[in-house]
């Protein structure tokens, strides 16, 4: 995908243009026209002459288009995107309004391999990375779709963005570049279900992005249960990859605890997580589970789910709680790949 010209930087793209002649405005001229004005035909791109484009074009240079196959929206205001790639596969991301500041949720993978129990993208299986482009393009066509401009970007899509690292950080360099969409790297935050090794290569980028880490349970047989990839990364490893994050980079994590009722609810898994999170620079997420096809979970009950925000709040844990958006058109947190899902599902019930 090395000639897609929606996954340079702008420096890449200087030394492109450079080769046909072109002095660097024209470069800048191209980056703002793509992540600005979230347009996307190089042969519109008058301010180039008709043979430089034409040379471009013909040495193979294009530009990633993801093509909206659906588009719905919840009552709430959540709207759930389905994307097609130029490969056919299905992509899902999601703009989510909360009083006026909008959230656009992306994917970096198509599908994922970690499977984690309560994730309807998980029951799906892996198909293979998206290129930053694919990822850039999901907000440029959120943006171009609904004129809105984004506040803050999310990472937290379908796919493991840490499994995906390289790409996922140019899309993040890219997305918050100046003279382009400039959504400030405090603005991005990329959520990961908890891979030390990558959680340690982040803390020594020299740009820092938000981190949610994906715990669910500071209980190594519940974490086990419901995240399978708990059997490869151990509570232990994770902690002292969070501690070294919050020590070079002096930056806070968000703790995402999903509530499944009688799986992590308990209030002795409370007092294990606010245990483990102790010697952490760390506020927490309280997420409402959301049912899908893939799953026999349930919510756990908003009481239970107050009380556990009780417990963090007194130990000191700013602590914040998700109720369910975006459930009539299953694009809440998890259930990205729902509808396939389902399909999947009357499928071999038909056979
Ligand atoms: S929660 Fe995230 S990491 Fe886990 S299966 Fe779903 S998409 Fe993959």
């Amino acid at each position: 995908m090395d000639k897609d010209f929606k996954n340079k930087t702008p420096e890449e793209l200087k030394a492109i243009v450079a080769k046909y002649g072109g002095k660097e405005y024209l470069s800048k001229y191209i980056f703002t026209y793509l992540h600005q004005h979230n347009l996307n035909d190089i042969n519109l791109m008058t301010t180039l002459s008709k043979d430089m484009r034409k040379r471009i074009v013909d040495d193979g240079y294009y530009i990633t288009q993801l093509k909206i196959e659906a588009k719905l929206v919840d009552p709430d205001g959540t709207v759930k995107y389905l994307f097609q790639t130029a490969d056919g596969n299905k992509i899902e991301s999601v703009l989510l309004d909360e009083n006026g500041r909008k959230t656009i949720c992306v994917s970096t993978q198509v599908g994922c391999r970690l499977g984690c129990k309560f994730c309807a993208t998980g029951a799906l299986g892996f198909q293979r990375n998206l290129d930053a482009g694919e990822i850039i393009d999901q907000v440029s066509a959120i943006c171009a779709d609904s004129g809105c401009k984004v506040n803050n970007l999310v990472y937290m899509g379908m796919g493991e963005p840490l499994e995906n690292y390289d790409n996922t950080m140019r899309a993040v360099r890219i997305n918050a570049t100046e003279i382009g969409k400039q959504i400030g790297f405090r603005r991005q935050t990329i959520s990961t279900v908890g891979i030390p090794e990558a959680i340690r290569k982040l803390a020594d980028e020299d740009v820092f992005p938000r981190l949610a880490v994906s715990l669910h349970s500071a209980d190594d047989g519940v974490r086990k249960e419901i995240v399978p990839a708990a059997h490869k990364y151990s509570l232990k490893e994770l902690l002292s990859a969070m501690k070294y994050y919050n020590e070079t980079t002096g930056r806070r994590i968000t703790i995402e605890y999903c509530m499944i009722d009688g799986v992590n609810d308990s209030f002795d898994l409370a007092r294990k997580l606010i245990q483990y999170i102790r010697p952490l620079k760390v506020g927490v997420n309280l997420i409402e589970y959301n049912p899908h096809p893939g799953a026999d979970y349930q919510p756990a009950r908003r009481e239970q789910i107050k009380e556990f925000k009780d417990m963090l709040m007194q130990a000191g844990f700013e602590t914040i709680i998700r109720f369910r958006r975006g459930q009539a058109v299953k694009a809440a947190c998890g259930q990205l790949g729902a509808d396939r899902l389902s399909e999947n599902k009357t499928k071999d019930e038909d056979e």
